[in-house]
């Protein structure tokens, strides 16, 4: 008769997560390492006094770093993972049984935060680290990569209209937000009346704070130069990495005409290997110490090169973690003279390779072969003859010295040096006499180990973000989401060094092998290092896992008769190899006088090797 399975499963009424959790499970160590509970204080301006008690701070923050740790690529995906996990059922603080949080509630969490509560997050975890001494802070790493954005170029609309259509939103949730404001405090005021014993008492709004004014000695005027400069300056940080797109200069982006209606904030960006895409430009400060912590993190639209922020995330990291570099190292595309200019005159090294422009990269005379005469303000070309000031280029910053024509068109070298009817012309920087003082550092070893320290330095950084954590392409759409996305990842990714520093580092075997569990300081065992020396012993106690392996396979797995012989034919050739090539030498090692984890194996293998033979004759009987 065919049966039919009733599904029925009954209540787990003694079980408890304690108990079901390992006890070396990686959350386990993360909860015991780090305390999460200073989180409700950056996140406390963004709730109201009144209403509903929200989902934890703590818990939507444990939610990202599991996101981070486990790969995950959605706030769905996140809690069908936790619904079935019981370590992050443990982690998090719920018990079986008791409902989870809504996907769609971190969503609307997260965009409550904002990037400055994703920024202080990080902060506390740099903040920790230096606390720590994994911040050596002598040296600082620049380096960006392209992130693709999640949008197609086909979604490329002419700006105008975009924006036109925005502009028309906003105007309808002005008009609208004064009802939904009515609604809302309707809703609350119930929600307080449904409350029992008045849990939800009111608290008082905190008053916006001001921040104190610094106590240095300044006259008004000079308060109101500096308030002026600031407010015309561009803070990239403040602006979470927006550009000023009014400011065009002389050239028009795709950008500027175009706008991608699926994430409006990604720009078409040339990739590394070919093709055009939408995306991004996530900027690294990266310490020179060990450790190679992060210390600052910025998303920018790819449009945006590289140097231009680079200023903002120098100060920002020197007066945040109140750091004073003695060098800062970076690629040819943030040295731009405002930027050398500006490091130099902080007195910190600018370790940063110049780019030769203009007409040495068609094969011509470079302005390496033309000599600068300062107290003339002219250049001398290689056949003598002289280059005066022409014109004052405002937007390249830059002044051109110019050959007179005639002189040029006769010259025999001219081949060699230009091919205009005009004569010869070349361009000096208003910063020139900053270039030729980092140009003077090009000769120095210790400017030639900067740029090859900044080889692996940052970009193994980028290439771990991208290869296990997803940073290759964004998730999130629009700057402000994928600079939260940016920062969570640069925060799991000090978060490793941490804990790294804190006791969970490498494993010396893989969990799965029945060998004991060394002790923490394993490396500096004497033992250990003679049978790394020692490639026989290596050998040797490879063969013995192997068949342990084995052995452990056999009494897991005992369903099919065929499957034993087949064990023992794989196992005999392991153990007969360590019965042949260890000499008695090799035995005495394993004596009890040796170190734990050597007698847990040994005991491990007489156990089951007496167990398996019992097996087998029992079986064969
Ligand atoms: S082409 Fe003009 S600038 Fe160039 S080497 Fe001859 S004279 Fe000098």
């Amino acid at each position: 008769m065919m049966g039919t399975k009733q599904r029925h499963f009954a209540p787990l009424i003694t079980t408890s997560l304690e108990d079901l959790v390992p006890q070396d499970h990686f959350y386990r160590h993360l909860e015991r390492t780090l305390d999460l509970s200073f989180v409700r204080q950056f996140v406390q301006e963004t709730y109201a006094g009144i209403g509903r008690p929200s989902i934890d701070p703590v818990v939507f923050f444990k939610l990202q770093l599991v996101m981070f740790f486990e790969g995950i690529r959605s706030e769905r995906q996140l809690m069908r993972q936790a619904a079935d996990r019981l370590s992050v059922l443990w982690y998090i603080g719920y018990d079986l049984g008791e409902p989870l949080p809504d996907h769609s509630s971190l969503t609307r969490i997260r965009e409550r935060y904002g990037v400055e509560v994703f920024r202080r997050f990080f902060d506390a975890i740099v903040e920790q680290c230096q606390q720590e001494k994994l911040v050596w802070g002598k040296e600082l790493y620049f380096d960006s990569t392209q992130v693709n954005a999640n949008a197609d170029l086909d979604s490329l609309m002419p700006r105008f209209a975009v924006e036109a259509r925005e502009a028309m939103q906003a105007h309808l949730a002005t008009l609208f937000a004064q009802e939904d404001t009515q609604h809302e405090q309707q809703d609350a005021a119930a929600d307080c009346a449904d409350m029992p014993g008045g849990e939800a008492t009111a608290t008082q709004a905190l008053a916006s704070s001001v921040p104190p004014p610094l106590p240095v000695p300044r006259s008004p005027a000079e308060h109101e130069e500096l308030a002026q400069d600031n407010a015309a300056r561009h803070d990239w940080i403040a602006e979470q990495g927006r550009p000023e797109r009014e400011v065009r200069g002389y050239y028009q982006r795709t950008s500027d005409l175009r706008i991608s209606t699926t994430d409006p904030d990604a720009t078409p960006m040339r990739l590394k290997g070919g093709g055009t895409h939408l995306g991004y430009h996530t900027h690294y400060v990266v310490d020179g110490g060990k450790r190679r912590i992060i210390l600052a993190v910025l998303v920018t639209p790819g449009e945006v090169m590289d140097n231009h922020p680079m200023l903002d995330l120098l100060w920002h990291t020197c007066f945040r973690w109140h750091l004073w570099p003695e060098q800062v190292t970076a690629d040819s595309l943030y040295g731009t003279g405002e930027n050398l200019k500006a490091i130099e005159e902080a007195h910190i090294r600018a370790y940063i390779p110049i780019a030769e422009r203009g007409q040495y990269n068609m094969g011509y005379y470079g302005l390496a072969q033309f000599s600068y005469d300062a107290s003339q303000d002219l250049y001398h070309c290689p056949q003598g003859q002289v280059l005066r000031p022409a014109y004052r280029m405002e937007g390249t910053q830059e002044i051109q010295y110019r050959a007179d024509a005639a002189i040029c068109n006769a010259c025999p070298v001219k081949a060699q040096c230009t091919e205009s009817p005009r004569g010869r012309h070349v361009h000096r920087s208003f910063f020139a006499d900053y270039v030729e003082r980092v140009k003077g550092y090009q000769q120095t070893p210790a400017y030639q180990k900067a740029l090859n320290k900044r080889k692996v330095w940052v970009e193994p950084l980028f290439a771990e973000a991208k290869d296990w954590h997803g940073l290759r392409r964004f998730r999130l759409r629009l700057l402000r989401r994928v600079n939260c996305e940016a920062l969570c990842i640069a925060t799991g990714q000090n978060l490793k060094r941490l804990l790294q520093k804190r006791g969970w580092g490498r494993r010396p075997f893989p969990s799965e092998t029945v060998i004991g569990v060394p002790s923490t300081n394993w490396e500096e065992e004497d033992s250990f290092k003679r049978v790394k020396e020692n490639p026989q012993r290596r050998r040797i106690g490879v063969a013995l896992m192997d068949a342990l392996s084995l052995i452990r396979m056999f009494f897991r797995y005992p369903k099919s008769p065929f499957s034993q012989p087949i064990l023992v034919h794989m196992l005999s050739p392991s153990l007969t190899w360590c019965l042949v090539h260890t000499p008695s030498r090799h035995w005495c090692s394993f004596s009890l006088k040796r170190t734990p984890w050597h007698l847990e194996t040994l005991t491990s293998l007489v156990n089951s090797a007496t167990g398996f033979f019992n097996r087998l004759n029992g079986l064969l009987n």
